[in-house]
């Protein structure tokens, strides 16, 4: 198969398992990547990163109480994996060869002492390389006609194929500080989360031992929140 042909497969094979959005970053991409979080240290063998994401449904953010929002996290969270199960499966049969990448945990770094996780792969990082948005102030990826409420997976491949074109639009107004000023901890710097500050609250445990997702003020309070506002 060429690489083109093999570009398309991949492609078909995403939207085929209900992917809503989907992009390839070439590896040279990730030259800003920290030491030991490059798609390198996962797989040495990575030409492309394939990325898709499927958008979450919005209303839970709305409702007064959490649990919606929390299970709706969860949920969607393993639909990911799953549907990056699928794909992984379906590309290897096809003998494409992939590594597929947890759409949230497991990882392994654990900075006990500033609570702070890093995932193997920052996806929102591999999602803006591959064309699927751009960051904002409040560390989400922001698509252009689905918001933040989307979650990404993706997969590491041997294969070199043709990436996308990264994203030509701008999410951040220059003056815009509405996500930092709505977060009640201050845990928001406009380049990166503070996550001692944010996870007492947004991943609060209740006297049942479930963790709630009481705050994503961020996430709601953007402008962008449901896909990109025209003036
Ligand atoms: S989830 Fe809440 S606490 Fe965490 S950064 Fe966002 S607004 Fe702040
Ligand atoms: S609230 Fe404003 S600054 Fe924050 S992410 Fe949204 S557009 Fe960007």
């Amino acid at each position: 198969m060429t690489s083109m042909l093999q570009r398309q497969k991949i492609r078909d094979t995403a939207f085929n398992n209900g992917v809503d959005l989907f992009g390839i970053a070439s590896i040279d991409r990730f030259v800003h990547a920290p030491a030991g979080f490059h798609p390198r240290d996962i797989y040495s063998k990575t030409a492309s990163v394939i990325v898709f994401a499927i958008r979450l449904p919005t209303e839970s953010m709305f409702a007064e109480s959490p649990v919606p929002y929390t299970h709706v996290n969860s949920l969607v969270t393993q639909k990911m994996d799953m549907i990056s199960f699928d794909i992984s499966s379906t590309l290897d049969r096809a003998g494409i060869k992939n590594v597929l990448i947890p759409s949230d945990d497991p990882y392994e770094y654990w900075d006990a002492g500033n609570q702070h996780g890093q995932a193997i792969l920052s996806m929102r990082h591999a999602a803006e390389l591959a064309g699927l948005g751009k960051l904002g102030r409040n560390n989400l990826l922001i698509n252009k006609i689905y918001g933040n409420m989307i979650q990404i997976g993706a997969l590491l491949t041997n294969v070199k194929l043709e990436p996308d074109p990264l994203a030509d639009y701008e999410v951040c107004p220059p003056k815009c500080r509405i996500c930092l000023n709505s977060c009640p901890q201050q845990a928001l710097t406009g380049d990166t989360v503070i996550q001692s500050k944010c996870r007492p609250i947004s991943n609060a445990k209740n006297e049942k031992g479930y963790i709630i997702k009481k705050c994503f003020e961020c996430r709601k309070k953007c402008p962008h929140a449901l896909g990109i506002r025209r003036k």
